[in-house]
């Protein structure tokens, strides 16, 4: 069973039209120059809507939290367990260091074998349409 694709919206597309290139981006407001997760209308920290702007990633994170699914969260990820559910931060692409914390899974691992400081990078799961959903993977 194929799992439960994300929606895109105006807001998002910016987003998932890079998936397309994996390519990785954050959402920066130019007016405090601060990242922002998840994607807004507004600069959740001063409120200003004209200065939102798209940076890419280098997709290097660090795990933050983590826990091991063994029930699926839904029928579509049965076939799945178990599996880990983790917060990462994630390189924010401003060069300076900024992070940004996503709720993501990490792959290509033991479940049970990661833990919280761990170094992780981006993977790719293909979606249906094209686009590819953003994924972590132990750091080599
Ligand atoms: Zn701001």
């Amino acid at each position: 069973m194929a799992r439960i694709e994300p929606n895109a919206t105006e807001l998002t597309d910016p987003f998932w039209d890079a998936t397309r290139e994996r390519r990785y981006l954050v959402q920066w407001c130019g007016a405090c120059g601060q990242p922002i997760f998840y994607p807004r209308e507004v600069c959740p920290r001063c409120l200003v809507a004209d200065a939102l702007e798209w940076r890419e990633s280098n997709g290097t994170g660090t795990v933050y939290a983590v826990s091991v699914q063994h029930r699926p969260a839904n029928p579509t990820m049965a076939d799945r367990v178990p599996y880990v559910v983790a917060l990462v931060e994630v390189d924010a692409g401003g060069g300076h260091g900024q992070t940004v914390r996503v709720m993501s899974n990490v792959i290509n691992c033991d479940p049970e074998s990661i833990l919280v400081g761990d170094a992780v990078s981006l993977t790719w799961e293909e979606l249906s349409d094209g686009r590819n959903l953003p994924q972590f993977e132990p750091r080599a």
